[in-house]
């Protein structure tokens, strides 16, 4: 079975809203949502990032909005900012849901290199402490206290502003050029993470914002779960101009499933197949090179494709990229080796 590690998932909420019956959906499952233990082993999800993510209060799925989704040309505007005193329970429940995961045995909280190779050969879940827009991070002596609870990536922003970074909206057709780049705090931010060896996520940054890490950071560049904007083009996914600069500093692109990123017409329904799914990654292949492209499902967060209506279903894609005439050793690069590579010349621990 060829292994996954995969870039972005929401799984956690699912946890945290199970309440004590969390370890429970992670072990067995309960039918609903696209991940748990047995599907991951199904799939073969060796490891992946797991995002803590604060939702906002109203606004972004309601009717409206998922009904513009459905109908470009759209702009939804960004949600109102979140306060720290509103983020900071959200996102300590999640960080908590994924240490219970951590207590069954089968998940690793992985806090650098040797770390998750020992996971994966102990057959573990390599799990990766993700932030997904740090509104619980109102300061860089929180940033350390997150680290120091296993936070290994961060998102300065998601769709939303936050005191470091706007976020980009959610619009199609439209470039990411939408908004300002990065505050003073968000500089700090980037060298902070250079420090701490964070890994910093550029997914559903805006473009200037996108230019300032670009120009500030010192490790690889990495947007975990964006597609490509020359074949749909969303505001969340990334130009040519920007693959060349992430190609420039041997940095990484997880290829998003999510149907309204992959649909040349942006529409947020799910995609028949998976023949456009190959066209985002040969176009990415040939920007970023052989080592530049891995995925990012935005499993338990996204409107899946038909033929990957879950983790289990991921064997599906690998039997696409196949039948498109990739070889397995390309094919191994995209599924794990290219994620765990970028990690270690980002985390630099072993
Ligand atoms: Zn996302």
């Amino acid at each position: 079975m060829i292994p996954v590690f995969d870039g972005h998932n929401d799984l956690l909420q699912r946890i945290v809203a199970a309440g004590p019956g969390g370890q429970d959906l992670w072990l067995k499952g309960n039918g609903q949502g696209h991940m748990d233990l047995p599907r991951i082993r199904k799939g073969g999800m060796v490891g992946g990032f797991f995002a803590i993510w604060v939702p906002s209060p109203a606004g972004f799925d309601d009717e409206d909005a998922l009904r513009q989704l459905e109908n470009p040309p759209f702009r939804l505007p960004l949600p109102d900012p979140i306060p720290p005193a509103q983020a900071i329970p959200h996102a300590m429940q999640q960080a908590a849901a994924l240490l219970s995961l951590e207590r069954t045995g089968t998940l690793r909280v992985v806090r650098g290199i040797t770390d998750l190779h020992e996971a994966m050969a102990q057959g573990q879940v390599a799990a990766i402490m993700h932030m997904e827009g740090i509104e619980a991070i109102p300061d860089m002596d929180a940033l350390h206290l997150w680290h120091r609870l296993g936070l290994r990536s961060l998102g300065p922003v998601w769709s939303r502003n936050t005191r470091y970074a706007d976020g980009v909206p959610f619009a199609y057709p439209a470039t990411p050029d939408i908004g300002a780049g990065l505050s003073p705090e968000g500089k700090r931010l980037v060298a902070e993470c250079n420090a701490l060896r964070i890994m910093l996520d550029l997914s559903h940054l805006n473009e200037a914002g996108f230019n300032d890490i670009a120009r500030l950071s010192d490790a690889p560049l990495v947007a975990s779960h964006s597609c490509a904007h020359a074949i749909c083009p969303s505001s969340r996914n990334l130009t040519d101009r920007q693959l060349q600069v992430i190609a420039e500093s041997r940095g990484l692109v997880g290829l998003n499933y999510a149907s309204s990123f992959l649909r040349e017409d942006g529409r947020r329904l799910p995609l028949e197949n998976l023949d456009v799914m190959l066209r985002h990654m040969d176009h990415m292949l040939a920007i970023l090179g052989e080592d530049g492209v891995a995925l990012g499902s935005d499993f338990d967060g996204a409107l899946m494709p038909a033929d990957l209506a879950d983790v289990a279903a991921v064997p599906n894609l690998i039997a696409a990229m196949e039948r498109a005439g990739y070889g397995e050793a390309l094919i191994r690069k995209i599924t794990s080796e290219n994620w765990i590579s970028v990690l270690e010349r980002t985390w630099k621990d072993g």
